[in-house]
């Protein structure tokens, strides 16, 4: 079969490889879309400290059940599935208190187990252990089930940040993640939504698709300034920054009303990870600050459903559909900013 493994920074290669064997526990899964995102781009510029190549990449899994390991119950083949990208070991004290996004024993799908850029693909045993594989309901093709993922991150974030009813939120970072951020924070209730980026092309190819109440563009107008002007100077409820951009963390501080909530939804590069703080803001205003790994099990399980049932649609948000054989353009495309969401059809 082929594959797309990383091999160091740089290098990504299309290899043909033998089909992958369920062991005992495990299922095995025809690829049927494996979609891309910013940090396949990480990776392939970087690596990874958890990757030891070669390694089979790709985290954002739909595909249909071929074959089951010894003592699999309740999966056939021609079963249709998303998979969850990040393992909770489900025994340790996090895991054990309901805290699965913050597992110090997690491991990645694309990290330490071959990944979905690939035509068969092995689900771990530890997967099923955790519930982390989910029955794609009918009528949702598998491009739309593969951006299950990224939503149940951004469903993580959101329900920490606790958007909700009548709030105004903005969200800094105009890529799929930031649009995933739009778009769930409508069905939540939240009454207008700000989308900010620096990249006035990206941002009005994003805010053509999910309209949000304004789109302000960082390269030319003051962002701060802007959302206090929006809200009668109250500022927002929340405020997500969804780019890894510490002046992003910092304005965000600067743009959020009193008992507001701030998601450092993205995260910081690892050698540029401190900002400055006014810690008087926090005080007085009684400000919230959350962070978000990731998601765990039961985040994919209820990202599918939104999807499926229309709260929040990404059918439109699949702006390019790309052979396993092109996997380094999608990661070019992705990394150019030039699209909202790339996926892969192996
Ligand atoms: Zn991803
Ligand atoms: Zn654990």
């Amino acid at each position: 079969m082929k594959v797309a493994r990383f091999h160091a920074p740089g290098d990504i290669r299309i290899e043909d490889v033998p089909e992958p064997v369920a062991g005992p526990g495990d299922v095995k899964i025809r690829v049927r879309n494996c979609s891309t995102c910013g940090t396949d781009v990480k990776i392939f510029k970087f690596g990874h400290h958890h990757i030891r190549p070669p390694r089979v990449m790709g985290h954002e899994i739909a595909g249909e059940v071929v074959d089951v390991g010894e003592g699999v119950t309740g999966w056939t083949p021609g079963d249709r599935v998303q998979v969850i990208a990040a393992i909770p070991c489900g025994e340790c004290e996090e895991c054990r208190r309901g805290h699965m996004t913050v597992c110090p024993n997690q491991e990645s799908m694309g990290y330490h187990y071959d990944g979905g850029f690939a035509q068969y693909m092995i689900v771990p045993a530890k997967i099923l252990a955790v519930d982390g594989l989910n029955r794609i309901p009918d009528g949702l093709g598998f491009a739309e089930a593969s951006v299950a993922e990224p939503l149940a991150c951004v469903l993580n974030g959101q329900e920490l940040a606790r958007v909700g009813e009548g709030d105004d939120v903005v969200v800094v970072g105009s890529g799929p993640i930031g649009c995933l951020h739009v778009r769930l924070a409508r069905s939540r209730g939240a009454s207008r939504v700000f989308l900010v980026d620096l990249n006035a092309e990206r941002l009005a190819m994003a805010a053509d698709l999910v309209r949000p109440d304004a789109a302000i563009c960082g390269a030319d107008t003051d962002v701060v300034d802007a959302v206090l002007k929006l809200t009668g100077g109250r500022g927002a409820d929340v405020v997500i920054t969804a780019a890894a951009s510490g002046a992003a963390q910092e304005q965000a501080l600067q743009m959020t009303a009193r008992q507001g909530r701030i998601s450092f939804f993205g995260g910081l590069p690892k050698d540029d990870p401190i900002i400055r703080l006014d810690s008087n803001l926090v005080h007085y205003r009684e400000l919230t600050i959350v962070g978000a790994n990731g998601s765990s099990p039961a985040h994919n399980k209820r990202a599918l459903r939104l999807i499926a049932d229309g709260s929040v649609p990404v059918a439109d948000l699949i702006t390019h559909r790309l052979p396993l054989a092109e996997v380094l353009d999608a990661i070019d495309i992705v990394s150019r900013g030039a699209a909202i969401k790339v996926t892969i059809e192996p």
